[in-house]
C-alpha cells in the first residue's frame, strides 16, 4: 500500500469502500480489521468482482457474522446508471451518476460476434482542455476513485447477453488517464488481476496525450497498452489544440515514446485526429513518418467528428485515403477508424455533450437492476 498517496473513500458513516483496494490493499485490510483468513477475504473480494454482489450478505461460504462485521466497517460502490442511449451500430452509450451527483461517460463499442470494447473514463471533465474535445470544455471537476473507474467495466460486463464478455478495455472515456494515475493504477489492477475482473495485458489500453514523465511510472507500475493522442506534426500546430504541448514538447513526447519499454511485439498506437485543411496534407504524412521513425508504431487516423459548436471539420475521405496511402508508402502501419455511435454522440472527442435523446429503457432497467437500484417504471430516469 505504499504507492497510494490519495485518501482511501469512507461513506458517511465512516465505513471504507473496498472496491477501491486492490487485492494485495484488501488482504492487509481484512488481516488489520477482521480475523485474518486469507480463504475468507478471497471469497469476498471474488465476489465483489465477478459475481457483481451489491451487499455482503450474497457472498456465498463465508459465515454471517463475518459478513455482518465486514459491513459495519466497509460498501459497496455501484455505480448508478442514469441513462442509456443505443446506436443504429450497436454502440452504446452508458452515463453514470456518482454519489456526489457528477455524471460520467462509457462507451460499449461491439465489434463483429466476439469483440466487445469498453471505452472507460478516469475523471469527471478533464484539465487538458484540447481544443477538439467537448469533455475539455468541461473542466476538470475530480479524479474518478479506483472503485469508480473499475465499476464501469464490472457493471457494463454484467449487462452483456449470454455467450458474450467484454474483451478489451480502452481507457479513452472522459479524462486524461494519466492525470489521475495512483487511482487509474489501482483500478487497472483490479481489472487485471486473477481474481479481480480478470482482463489480459494484451487487452488494455491506456491513453495519453503526452504528460511525459507519468508515461515512464505507469510502464514502471504495470505491462498495459499504451496510445498517444498526437494530432499535430509541428509544435506550434500541436500547441494550437492541444495546451499541454506547452509543458511537454513534441520532441520531448516523441522522445519519451522511444524510450518507453514495449515487450517484444509490442507496438504503440498513435491516434491521429485529422482536421480538414489543418494537419491533413502530404507534408504533414511526411513529417509524421520522420517523427515516428524507430518507434514500434501504428497509426490510427481518425477523421473528426464534427460538433456544430467547433469551426474545425473533417477531411474528405478522398483526404484521408490519400494521408494513408502516404503514410504506408513511408512504411508506417495504419489504420483509419471507423466512426461508432456518432447518432448518440458516443464518438471520440464528444463524450460530456448533453443527453437529449431517449434513453433504451431495456438496457437501462438491466443496469439500474445489476447495480442493485429499483427500477423506475414510465419515463426514463434523467
Ligand atoms: S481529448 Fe482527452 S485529454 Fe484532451 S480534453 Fe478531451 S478528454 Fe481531455
Amino acid at each position: 500500500m505504499s504507492r497510494r498517496s490519495h485518501p482511501l473513500h469512507r461513506d458517511a458513516q465512516g465505513r471504507l469502500d473496498v472496491k477501491s483496494l486492490t487485492w494485495t490493499q484488501f488482504q492487509a485490510w481484512w488481516d488489520a480489521h477482521l480475523e485474518p483468513g486469507h480463504g475468507r477475504a478471497l471469497k469476498v473480494y471474488k465476489a465483489l468482482w465477478q459475481d457483481g454482489i451489491t451487499a455482503f450478505d450474497q457472498v456465498r461460504g463465508v459465515a454471517a457474522p463475518v459478513l455482518r462485521e465486514l459491513d459495519a466497517l466497509a460498501w459497496i460502490a455501484m455505480l448508478e446508471p442514469a441513462l442509456v442511449l443505443r446506436s443504429e451500430d450497436g454502440t452504446t452509450k452508458f452515463l453514470w451518476r456518482l454519489a456526489d451527483g457528477y455524471t460520467i461517460e462509457s462507451v460499449l463499442i461491439p465489434d463483429g460476434d466476439r469483440k466487445r470494447t469498453l471505452c472507460v473514463s478516469s475523471q469527471v471533465g478533464c484539465a487538458m482542455a484540447c481544443t477538439f474535445c467537448l469533455t475539455g470544455d468541461l473542466g476538470l471537476k475530480r479524479h474518478l476513485k479506483a472503485s469508480e473507474i473499475a465499476n464501469q467495466a464490472l457493471q457494463v460486463g454484467r449487462l452483456l447477453p449470454e455467450g458474450e464478455r467484454l474483451t478489451n478495455l480502452v481507457f479513452m472515456g472522459m479524462g486524461e488517464p494519466l492525470h489521475n494515475l495512483d487511482h487509474l493504477t489501482d483500478a487497472l489492477e483490479l481489472c487485471l488481476h486473477d481474481e479481480g475482473l480478470h482482463f489480459g495485458h494484451r487487452k488494455v489500453t491506456v491513453s495519453t496525450v503526452g504528460l511525459v514523465p507519468r508515461m515512464a511510472e505507469l510502464a514502471a507500475r504495470l505491462p498495459v497498452n499504451l496510445a498517444v493522442s498526437l494530432n499535430a506534426t509541428t509544435q506550434d500546430q500541436r500547441a494550437a489544440i492541444m495546451p499541454i504541448t506547452a509543458r511537454h514538447s513534441l520532441h520531448e513526447l516523441v522522445e519519451a515514446c522511444r524510450a518507453f519499454p514495449l515487450p517484444p511485439g509490442k507496438r504503440i498506437t498513435f491516434e491521429y485526429v485529422m482536421f480538414a485543411g489543418f494537419n491533413d496534407t502530404p507534408d504533414d504524412a511526411a513529417r509524421l513518418a520522420d517523427l515516428l521513425r524507430g518507434i514500434p508504431a501504428k497509426v490510427n487516423l481518425i477523421p473528426y467528428n464534427a460538433n456544430p459548436d467547433r469551426a474545425l471539420r473533417p477531411p474528405s475521405d478522398a483526404v484521408v485515403r490519400g494521408f494513408k496511402a502516404d503514410l504506408h508508402a513511408r512504411g508506417v502501419s495504419c489504420t483509419v477508424r471507423v466512426t461508432r455511435g456518432q447518432d448518440v454522440s458516443a464518438a471520440c472527442g464528444q463524450l460530456g455533450k448533453a443527453w437529449d435523446q431517449a434513453a433504451d429503457r431495456g438496457w437501462l432497467d438491466a443496469a439500474r437492476r445489476a447495480a442493485g437500484c429499483a427500477v423506475a417504471s414510465g419515463a426514463a430516469a434523467s
